[in-house]
């Protein structure tokens, strides 16, 4: 198989200022996230990449150098003195030299840059295509800044023309495309975009103009990431993979049409306290084990969790693949405050969905995903989203419960467990003699039609789709409006 190669970038800091205590304190905020990244400790482990995804670091380097001279004047009691004598006690005589030390330790390429001009060079220099590329540095709406300015009269400010790169610098790299990876990641409870571009601001729009994140995506034609508002690298900083709590602000992927989308082999982590998350006890785990296996677990407790998550993920990424070959989807993972509470009794040891069954969100103030979210899990303490999709009025699909659980949707539960629930956002009811309560947008129509055809495809024995009040004749849910459209759908699956 080719090597892919997963490219983290780094912009650098500014300058210390002691007028400024929010940037720029410490030196290394945009080396050091990705490192924690890797790793759930906080120490330096193999990152889990897949066999042939190889890591290929590009770091802006006057930003290095010219805080490295900064530091080395500084005063005492401000940090950098320590940071100086940190790096030397690690045998370094600078960042440029520690980072080259530290990124060899790992046996991580390293590749430097010297302006913006250069980066995409570097781009264009790697020797296969990206499968993952993570930026991280300074960001205001629309730019991306390798550096935080430092004018002569201001505390802080834009820095030098050739460490801002804005849209045009983008899109004249349009010949890029080629080499970026459509990707998205799936894991065993959630799926995560390839490319994430961690800076402020990457997802603020300036007036009347696309984000950064959104231009990346419309030239590179790729899923991707971004953050709106201040990215807080303390935050990112203390949440280690795969808690990815910190970074960036999930509500913001960027779905590009997945024609072709190719999926990567999952993350799987490897130390049994994340494994523990997923499934609970070993108990639980080995009961799982005996349901998926019909025999009992003879190996060690990891070797237990290890077969039991590798199960979920490879069923996971099938499903998703077949589901975002149709629609776009926007994971859980990356519009969710909250991973699901898995209870082992909702997972299904074998998905043979027959059906689907389409709810409306009425009742959900603000009815968001993200109020959902809230007022299910939160409010109401409940384990997880009771549907596994939302398709808001945009159109756009949200995954909600992954498609390894049953979702919450009525009382039959033998029924339930037959079918994948779908909310649409809206409220279809109150019709009075034909007028009244909301209708299908023509985007809904289309995610909802092209979302049932990739249900299909991942699950052939899906042969039906209903209204929620098929299934409990005293709902209304989904309402009247949607009677006829739920007909229609049911027709793509027969
Ligand atoms: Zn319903």
């Amino acid at each position: 198989m080719a090597t892919k190669y997963f490219v983290i970038c780094s912009g650098g800091p500014g300058l210390f200022h002691a007028a400024d205590l929010k940037h720029d304190v410490g030196w290394g905020a945009f080396v050091s996230a990705p490192v924690f990244r890797m790793d759930s400790t906080g120490t330096p482990s193999p990152p889990p990449l897949g066999g042939d995804e190889k890591i290929w670091a590009l770091i802006y380097r006057p930003a290095y150098i010219l805080r490295w001279e900064d530091d080395l004047k500084a005063a005492p009691g401000t940090g950098q003195e320590e940071d100086v004598q940190f790096v030397r006690s690690k045998g370094a005589s600078s960042y440029v030299d520690h980072l080259e030390r530290r990124h060899k330790a790992r046996g991580w390429e390293l590749e430097w840059f010297d302006d913006k001009v250069e980066l995409w060079d570097q781009l264009r220099a790697i020797p296969g295509k990206i499968s993952r590329f993570w930026m991280y540095g300074h960001g205001v709406p629309g730019q991306l800044w390798l550096r935080l300015g430092r004018p002569p009269n201001r505390v802080i400010g834009p820095p030098e023309k050739s460490e801002i790169i804005e849209a045009k610098d983008i899109e004249d790299n349009f010949d890029l495309a080629d080499k970026f990876i459509n990707t998205i990641v799936p894991t065993t409870r959630f799926n995560d975009t390839a490319h994430r571009i961690i800076t402020c601001n990457s997802r603020s729009n300036p007036a009347g103009e696309r984000s950064i994140a959104e231009i990346w995506r419309d030239v590179f034609q790729v899923h991707v990431s971004g953050r709106r508002g201040k990215a807080d690298f303390t935050t990112i900083n203390s949440s280690n993979f795969p808690d990815m709590s910190g970074e960036p602000d999930t509500t913001l992927q960027l779905g590009h049409t997945p024609t072709g989308v190719t999926l990567e082999a999952p993350f799987i982590p490897s130390l049994p306290r994340e494994l523990l998350a997923t499934y609970g006890s070993p108990e639980n785990a080995k009961k799982l084990f005996k349901q998926i296996f019909g025999t009992t677990p003879t190996g060690t407790v990891e070797e237990t969790y290890q077969a039991v998550d590798s199960h979920f993920s490879t069923r996971n990424i099938d499903n998703y693949t077949k589901i975002g070959g149709h629609v776009p989807l926007i994971f859980r993972s990356l519009w969710g405050k909250l991973p699901g509470r898995i209870l082992r009794s909702t997972i299904e040891i074998e998905t043979d969905y027959k059906g689907i069954v389409i709810h409306q969100s009425k009742g959900y103030d603000g009815a968001t995903p993200r109020d959902i979210e809230e007022y299910q899990m939160i409010k109401n303490n409940k384990e997880d989203i009771f549907w596994h999709f939302i398709v808001n009025k945009k159109g756009d699909v949200y995954e909600g419960k992954n498609l390894n659980f049953r979702g919450k949707q009525f009382s039959d539960k033998a029924l339930e467990k037959e079918k994948v629930g779908i909310c649409v956002i809206g409220d279809f009811e109150n019709v009075f003699f034909g007028f009244g309560g909301d209708s299908l947008t023509d985007h809904q129509e289309k995610s909802l039609k092209k979302l049932v055809g990739g249900l299909k495809e991942a699950f052939p024995s899906i042969t039906t789709v209903d209204t929620h009040k098929k299934h409990e004749t005293k709902k209304k849910c989904p309402g009247e409006n949607l009677k006829d459209f739920v007909s229609d759908l049911k027709k793509l699956v027969i």
